[in-house]
């Protein structure tokens, strides 16, 4: 399958009709890049950057971040870059950090509750993610954020980052866009407030399925439960478009959802931007995107609104995809 879908490497994702759908990859090493790219993504729409502190025995310098970051920046031209600030805590531990014990970790002590408790962590990686700007098509992005507070205090440290860099004669893109993570319903719930302090949003489905639901991402015992199609996320997927849309801001997704072909016309109905997902799925889903017009999603929006369960919204997805073929 990979080698009959090799020929979309280079082509772009537009479905017949002319809408653009981006399609970038999520990654979280230098190496992931060159995977992405040769699997046909056209930038990157989440760069996790938990990894480049996780391989360490100590937090990385400012240098040693700038040189990764300008590396993937340089690696993709002037292509799209979002670097995600630090997203540990959770299921993801430092070793030569101290965790918290916590009861339930992926609601406590992480991401940017973390970087705004240890400004200094977090202003070194501001600095070597602004220099690498200089670099390349970079836009920053916070996760878990579940408050117009939080976004503010993040661009507070981010200010005092910039002034610091004018001051020391260091280059670095002025213009830097910064959007956030909507992967708590509390951010879902003032989308239309956020929306006025960012310059985009993209969707992370695997926590907001999880804190939508109440259940544990990581919980075998709860598997089932976890239901990506529920009613009640693509509820919150839709409060979450039309904020940003009403503001006019860029929205896409980045969960695992984003790379599941049953949700295409989901996407195409609610009109997102762009999608960033593992490499793998990239030349599948381009493939379909290449053969499925937007317009005859846009009849599907209602109807998948109207479902009453899971299995429902899945039987009238695939309905629509098998009418397409
Ligand atoms: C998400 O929560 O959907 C997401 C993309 O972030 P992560 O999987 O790294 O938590
Ligand atoms: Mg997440």
């Amino acid at each position: 399958d990979k080698r009959r879908l090799q020929h979309l490497v280079n082509t772009p994702s537009i479905t017949p009709d002319g809408k653009a759908l981006r399609l970038d990859a999520n990654i979280s090493s230098l190496k992931e890049l060159d995977i992405a790219l040769a699997g046909g993504a056209a930038g990157v729409g989440l760069f996790r950057t938990e990894f480049l502190y996780m391989d360490r025995n100590r937090f990385p310098k400012e240098e040693e971040q700038l040189a990764v970051y300008r590396s993937v920046a340089e690696k993709l031209g002037g292509e799209n870059l979002v670097i995600r600030t630090l997203d540990i805590g959770g299921d993801k531990h430092l070793d030569y950090f101290q965790h918290p014990e916590e009861d339930n970790p992926f609601m406590g002590y992480r991401a940017i509750r973390i970087s705004l408790d240890r400004k200094d962590l977090f202003k070194t990686q501001l600095r070597a993610i602004l220099r690498a700007s200089a670099y390349g098509n970079i836009k920053l992005m916070y996760p878990l954020i579940t408050s117009v507070d939080e976004v503010r205090a993040a661009n507070e440290v981010l200010a005092e980052a910039k002034s610091e860099l004018d001051a020391e004669g260091l280059d670095y893109d002025r213009d830097v866009e910064v959007g956030i993570m909507i992967e708590v319903p509390a951010a879902v719930m003032i989308a239309d407030l956020l929306a006025c302090e960012v310059d985009f949003f993209s969707i992370g489905t695997n926590d907001l399925v999880q804190f939508t639901l109440a259940v544990d991402r990581m919980n075998e015992e709860i598997s089932h439960l976890y239901e990506p199609f529920h009613p009640a996320l693509l509820r919150m997927l839709k409060l979450t478009v039309d904020a940003a849309k009403a503001q006019g801001i860029r929205v896409g997704v980045c969960g695992e959802l984003a790379g599941d072909m049953r949700a295409l016309p989901l996407w195409l109905s609610l009109d997102v931007d762009g999608l960033s997902m593992s490499a793998h799925s990239i030349l599948p889903m381009k493939e379909r995107v290449l053969l499925t017009e937007r317009k005859a999603c846009s009849g599907i929006g209602e109807k998948l609104q109207r479902c009453r369960t899971s299995r429902e919204l899945i039987a009238e997805l695939q309905i629509f995809m098998d009418k397409l073929d």
